[in-house]
């Protein structure tokens, strides 16, 4: 068996990556095979905390723009992950892994609260950690609740699966046939460049805590487990460029 190249990851995935092809809501067959590829990954030997998004269900700015107080819309964003995290919960126990859920927001009827010494003990017994409600507070993001769950477990990376993106580009190649990838990245040149890979909290966290990310591929069965592995599969953004 290959070793894998991190011993424990954090992995990103938006809310989108559980609606499948309907783009919107959650989608229970994709949630599945989901959930199956992760307990592949966690199978290889890795510890695993995940953060999902709650894009598939609601969005704070959006909201906000149509009218609403940008508070109340945000906390309801935060609700949308904890749902997304039950229905992932519920997919990875099905498939045998020791599930827990942690919230940012006490509801101690529906999951644990987020304590960090907890969390820890969870995956040092092998379970899966879901951190859900982002990090409690209006105005964040999931991706900024990643970069910083990342730092207080001490995670040696972070892995962000992208719907149908294989990388970070300089420009947008959909629109740009000259667009290229970055094989790796500095979190430095990540904001200075404006690339929008992550919110700008999420990068300059990433940076000072000097937090690998790497993105990469979900929509490509297997991509999780290579990058764990340490395949040079999608974009690897670091504060220390390999050459
Ligand atoms: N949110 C928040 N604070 C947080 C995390 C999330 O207010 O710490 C809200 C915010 O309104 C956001 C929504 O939850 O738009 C969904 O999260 P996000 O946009 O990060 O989901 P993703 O795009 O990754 O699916």
């Amino acid at each position: 068996m290959v070793e894998p190249k991190y011993k424990r990851v954090l992995i990103k995935l938006s809310g989108e990556a559980l609606a499948g092809s309907k783009g919107v809501g959650i989608d229970i067959p994709t949630v599945q095979e989901i959930a199956a590829e992760i307990k592949d990954v966690k199978d290889s030997g890795v510890q695993i905390a995940l953060v999902i998004g709650g894009g598939n269900l609601w969005r704070g700015e959006p909201a906000a723009a149509a009218g609403m107080d940008r508070v109340q819309a945000d906390y309801t964003g935060m609700l949308g992950t904890v749902m997304n995290a039950l229905v992932m919960a519920d997919a990875l126990q099905r498939e045998g892994v020791d599930t827990r859920v942690q919230t940012a927001i006490p509801m101690n009827q529906v999951a644990e609260p987020y304590v960090r010494g907890r969390a820890l003990r969870h995956l040092e017994k092998d379970r899966i950690v879901i951190f859900a409600a982002g990090v409690g507070s209006p105005y964040f993001s999931t991706d900024t609740t990643s970069a910083l769950r990342a730092a207080e477990i001490e995670a040696d990376a972070i892995l962000m699966g992208k719907n149908g993106v294989d990388g970070v580009y300089n420009d947008d190649p959909r629109k740009n046939a000259d667009a290229y990838k970055f094989d790796e990245l500095t979190h430095m040149e990540v904001l200075k460049r404006g690339l929008k890979i992550m919110d700008s909290t999420a990068s300059s966290l990433s940076m000072d805590n000097d937090i690998d990310l790497v993105v990469f591929n979900l929509n490509e069965p297997g991509n999780i487990k290579r990058v764990v592995l340490g395949e040079h599969i999608g974009t690897t953004v670091t504060n220390n460029i390999s050459e």
